[in-house]
């Protein structure tokens, strides 16, 4: 499905309501026409939430519930061993059972069996059926004359609106839940709650928070969802069923469009999807400047379910797969078997092409409820990717493992995200052969000569390049980081996403010596940050030396089109007159004017 063709039913105009034009940040390229279906915490509000209904479900829709309600359950117990854990050195022995107590009701099997008879036996939905009961047992405790057991009621109505609330979230953020034609509107999604949209029903989102290089962004791409995003004190203005416009590209929102702006919209949206079949037919074409230099063009993907879009956009291997996402909504860790299962479809499926596998990049603003999260004042300088490791060995060496044994079906890469110090990799290194002696005396078969790279995405990485450079195999540079820790601008944060730069002088800077250090070594270079997706940034990147640039599969078409209408000469050229640059703007208006006028069709491709 290209970006364009995310059309819902058109919303027909309302004459009681005029035009209203909002202007965020593109996120996600595309434009959707649809409905408005307000979310709040990944849930969604319907139109008029009747809470107190009951609601009845078909018999085989019970087994569901019933894991819907055992999810929260779990949702919910996690949620208190947490806050437990946050608070401990903070409470009295006395406050701290408080939360033994909630617990305690959380495991109550009286409770859940009672739920679970109420959805199988009466038909009721999970949060109806817990309603039910629990109203019950609120009741019968609060009638008694003990003082003591009253305050307890307290504590049930407490936990009961927890488990309400995870319910609620669970319940709606499963697909089948969706009205069709959605463009949901939200506070915030976060990236798992996108990971899960409904993308039959998801013609696009718009969201109050966020930057191009929040991760909910970066999702939104890959699943080719359009979407705007840091749109501030958006919501309060909108209500479910609003007609309204989503125009990714631009990063504006109309809500209530007039005919006239439908019919524009309309005839983009056609254009655009021209443009993209165009671009579809060049894909067995390589990226290969007018002067005969190849670059290597790959895709980043999420899932296994995105490699189908890996090779219909003519990729030439995957350069990034982030492997989070296996983690993120699963009920349970995946262990060895199923992450070997993924990656070693992911290696068959794309016949002997590369396919670089990171390793979990939990934290930051990706968080996970089935590794206890951290909750931590500054999660992007916190436990976050690697450093997981310290306290989870058995993590990383679980990823080694499967990824080893995948290695046997065909060319997977290892990739090590946030390494800062030699050290660092030093210990992976030494992690990653005690797992393949592991392997070896467990005669399990596995590939024992798999390439390890590095990403160079803190500055310090960039700066200690050749240090690293002579431990791996390769490089993969994450600008969305490196901007982020370089420029100390919060990628996900939609106030100061007017200082992340990606050509600042500082990042062109280390992107230049991260490329000399691996030449040195004489090893190859990637980017796979969302600047390598980026037409006009092609030229300077092309220039400045990287081997392979990596991006969502949207991205390569137009990215492919632009490197044949370049040479390499006047992109190094261009790169060296852009390290002399003293600001962003000026390097940005030269590579932007230099793609220009190599690809005169790009402004409409933007
Ligand atoms: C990056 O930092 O550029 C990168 C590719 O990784 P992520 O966006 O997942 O942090
Ligand atoms: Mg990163």
């Amino acid at each position: 499905m290209s970006d364009e063709t995310t059309s819902g039913s058109a919303p027909s105009p309302s004459p009681a309501q005029k035009e209203v034009l909002y202007h965020g940040i593109p996120a996600s390229p595309g434009i959707a026409i649809g409905t408005v279906l307000l979310m709040d915490n990944g849930a969604a509000i319907p139109p008029e939430r009747e809470a107190d209904q009951e609601e009845t479900i078909s018999e085989d829709q019970a087994d569901r519930e019933v894991e819907l309600f055992h999810a929260a359950l779990k949702q919910t117990r996690l949620e208190i061993k947490e806050m437990q854990k946050q608070l401990q050195n903070s409470l009295e022995e006395r406050e701290a059972g408080i939360f033994d107590a909630h617990l305690l009701i959380v495991d109550d099997r009286m409770l859940s069996g009672e739920v679970e008879n109420a959805i199988r036996k009466k038909q009721l939905s999970a949060a109806s059926a817990f309603r039910k009961v629990i109203q019950k047992y609120i009741a019968a405790i609060s009638s008694v004359s003990d003082r003591y057991l009253q305050e307890r009621a307290g504590d049930v109505k407490d936990v009961a609106t927890r488990i309400t609330k995870n319910l609620h979230g669970l319940e709606h953020r499963t697909a089948e839940k969706l009205p069709g034609q959605s463009i949901i509107a939200a506070r915030d999604l976060t990236p798992s709650d996108t990971a899960m949209l409904d993308r039959d029903n998801t013609l696009g989102f718009a969201i109050e928070t966020g930057s191009r290089t929040s991760h909910t962004a970066i999702l939104a791409r890959s699943l080719q969802i359009p979407a705007v995003v840091g749109m501030q004190h958006f919501c309060e203005r909108l209500h479910t069923g609003d007609p309204l416009i989503i125009d990714g590209y631009l990063g504006l929102v109309i809500v209530h469009p007039d005919e006239e702006t439908l019919d524009l919209y309309r005839r983009k949206m056609e254009r655009r999807e021209q443009l993209y079949a165009e671009l579809l037919q060049e894909s067995r074409m390589r990226a290969e400047t007018l002067d005969g230099y190849c670059i290597q063009l790959s895709a980043n993907v999420e899932d296994i379910s995105g490699v189908a879009e890996v090779q219909r956009c003519g990729a030439e291997g995957i350069g990034l797969f982030r492997t989070e996402y296996l983690y993120l909504n699963a009920a349970t860790l995946p262990d060895e078997e199923t992450q070997y299962q993924v990656f070693r479809k992911a290696a068959a499926d794309m016949h002997g092409r590369p396919v670089v596998i990171r390793t979990l990049d939990i934290g930051g603003d990706k968080l996970e409820s089935t590794i206890s999260a951290y909750r931590e004042p500054n999660p992007f300088l916190g436990m976050r990717a690697i450093r997981l490791c310290r306290d989870k060995p058995e993590l990383m060496r679980t990823q080694m493992r499967a990824v080893l044994r995948a290695g046997t079906a065909g060319n997977i890469r290892l990739l090590f995200p946030m390494v800062s110090s030699v050290d660092e990799i030093d210990d992976l290194l030494d992690m990653l052969d005690e797992e393949k002696k592991k392997l070896m005396s467990a005669q399990q078969p596995f590939n024992g000569a798999m390439e390890v790279g590095v990403m160079i995405e803190i500055p310090s990485a960039a700066v200690i390049a050749e240090e690293l450079a002579s431990r791996v195999d390769f490089f993969s540079i994450g600008s969305n980081d490196l901007i982020q820790y370089s420029l100390a601008v919060d990628r996900s944060n939609e106030k100061v996403a007017y200082l992340y730069n990606p050509t600042h002088p500082a990042v062109l800077t280390l992107i230049r010596d991260t490329v000399r250090a691996a030449r040195k070594n004489d090893i190859p270079v990637c980017i796979c940050g969302e600047i390598a997706a980026d037409p006009l940034l092609t030229p300077l990147l092309v220039g400045l030396g990287v081997s392979e640039l990596s991006m969502s599969p949207a991205s390569v078409g137009p990215v492919r089109r632009l490197i044949r209408r370049i040479t390499m000469h006047g992109a190094e050229e261009l790169a060296e007159k852009a390290l002399s640059c003293r600001t962003a703007s000026e390097s940005l208006a030269l590579t932007s004017e230099y793609a220009k006028k190599a690809l005169p069709e790009l402004a409409s491709l933007l």
